[in-house]
């Protein structure tokens, strides 16, 4: 695997196996399968050719428990290891992905359907990760004051201890990276848990951390499903605290199987069901073609698989033809199947997708662009391939404008005021992000002050700098990361006041 990188080096090595590769766990430093004979096994098939990838074998309590007890043991000294040395280890992982940069790219493409230029963007942020939280905890600052009758009062941090990090498969690299960075970075340790639908990259980073030389137990990778690895791990009362990202009921079910352990601490990064709402200021002759291009990125970007992705555009009604007709035509000549779309992640998920476009043709939506796709058997090899899908006249209260497709799926409305505008984009249980269209400075901060979401873009789309607060608003989560809100989910702080005397 490790020296599979291009695309047809890869899907040679795949083709060539009689068997399918079974991913280890990566425990203590080392790679190794788990010992016990009750062990579940689940399938990870190729998106984009359907065929059997690798299998994943579901760690069992006792293989939790055991990477658990090498992540605490770990805790006792990496805890205390300077911030220049835990700097220099970060860099050191940011420098080898960097050398090793198209083999992840690769395998991500191949394990998670999306096209190779889209997996080289998320790799370049995974560095990105080690390299921001290797600056940064060298240059951490904390508040100190002086205060009536005290010499000094000043915020003590020290890291929280040992976490659980939970990723989803649709950026998996990319987002597994942004809880394993800042973790390692406080001075924290871990056992992190990929989707079982895309845990190839993750076993290639265990791999990089060999290579790294990270001090073993610091970050312990177990493989497996939510419902017997993902939930004993979150519940564990060795674990001091939870970062997740994925579906808004997997987070209720997290909440639910820890709320008796108050001290755990919890960060939450949840679904979204995301607006774009376009003004008929941003159609004019200049900025028209940006105002196109940003609506349909944000729809389309990685088959929409990006829970920060806009998938309700809401559209001023005096150009709502036009753009309408022009969003179309613009998304049909750039988002081409298997060009610059790629496949949905999994067998599942293509179902799911399929079973809301027959929704949508229940409902009599209109289809401007794709169709209901093709019913597939589990052992199909066509691959889970749906193409761009557009949609206008469907209710606000249909299930297509309020459930969280999480694929190649858009809808169109038409609002007639600023304040429709507003009261449609928030009527939705979530609140991740929005993006706003428009050349009126008064209203870009009018409008974004209103909308209820965590992260607002105006005129641009998936903008970050990894120090701004990121999380959602309602139902798409709890507690921020980035920067020093990353650094609150992974310490405890505590107030000295020392006297003046
Ligand atoms: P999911 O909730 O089904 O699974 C996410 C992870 O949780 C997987 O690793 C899974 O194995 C694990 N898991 C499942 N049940 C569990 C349980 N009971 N206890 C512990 N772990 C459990 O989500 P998904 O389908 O993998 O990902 C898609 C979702 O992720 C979408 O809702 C999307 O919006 C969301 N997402 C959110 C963000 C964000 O930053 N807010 C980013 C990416 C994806």
């Amino acid at each position: 695997i490790w020296s599979c990188d291009t695309l047809e080096k890869a899907a040679s090595f795949v083709r060539a196996r009689r068997t399918p590769i079974c991913l280890p766990n990566y425990v203590a430093g080392e790679l190794k399968l788990p010992s016990s004979t009750s062990t579940a096994f689940i399938d990870s098939h190729e998106p984009k050719t359907g065929a059997l990838l690798y299998r994943v074998p579901c760690a069992q309590p006792e293989d939790i428990d055991e990477a658990i007890r090498h992540a605490k043991l770990a805790f006792q000294t990496w805890s205390k290891t300077s911030r220049a040395e835990r700097s220099r280890h970060l860099r050191r992982v940011s420098e080898l992905l960097q050398e090793h940069r198209e083999l992840f790219a690769v395998w991500e493409s191949i394990d998670q359907g999306k096209t190779l230029e889209r997996a080289r963007i998320e790799v370049d942020r995974a560095i990105s990760n080690f390299s921001y939280f290797s600056t940064y905890i060298l240059h951490e600052q904390t508040a100190a004051r002086v205060v009536d009758g005290v010499a000094l009062t000043y915020e003590h941090r020290s890291p929280a201890g040992v976490f659980a990090l939970i990723s989803p498969w649709n950026m998996p690299l990319y987002l597994l990276t942004w809880k394993i960075a800042p973790c390692m970075a406080f001075g924290c340790t871990a056992v992190a848990k990929p989707s079982e639908i895309t845990s190839m990259t993750a076993y290639l980073l265990g791999v990089l951390f060999q290579k790294a030389g990270i001090p073993a137990g610091v970050v312990n990778i177990v493989l497996g499903d939510g419902q017997t690895t993902g939930a004993a791990l979150v519940a564990s009362p060795s674990i001091d605290g939870v970062s997740f990202t994925g579906g808004t009921q997997t987070g209720i079910a997290i909440r639910r199987s820890t709320a008796h352990q108050i001290r755990k601490h919890l960060s939450l990064e949840l679904g979204g069901k995301n607006p774009t709402m376009v003004f008929a200021d941003s159609m004019g002759p200049v900025t028209r073609d940006r105002t196109i291009r940003i609506a349909g990125s944000a729809a389309f970007e990685n088959q929409g698989e990006i829970c920060l992705c806009g998938s309700r555009i809401y559209v001023e009604r005096s150009i709502y033809s036009d753009f309408v007709r022009q969003f179309t035509e613009y998304v049909r000549e750039k988002y081409v199947l298997g060009k610059t779309v790629g496949a949905v992640a999994s067998w599942q998920h293509y179902n799911k997708i399929r079973g809301y476009l027959q929704l949508a043709a229940e409902e009599n939506a209109t289809f401007n662009l794709g169709s209901v796709p093709a019913p597939l058997d589990k052992d199909d090899n066509r691959g889970y391939w749906i193409a761009p899908v557009v949609l206008t006249d469907v209710a606000p209260s249909s299930r297509l404008q309020r459930d969280e497709i999480f694929g190649p799926v858009v809808t169109i409305s038409p609002f007639d005021t600023e304040e429709e505008a507003v009261r449609l984009a928030n009527d939705s249980e979530y609140g991740l992000a929005a993006v706003l269209l428009t050349t009126d400075g008064a209203r870009m901060r009018r409008v974004g002050e209103q909308v209820e979401a965590g992260l607002v873009w105006v005129n641009c789309w998936l903008v970050r700098e990894l120090g701004t607060p990121f999380g959602g608003m309602k139902n798409s989560g709890t507690g921020r990361e980035g920067g020093e809100y990353s650094r609150d989910v992974f310490t405890v702080v505590r107030t000295l006041h020392l006297p003046a005397s």
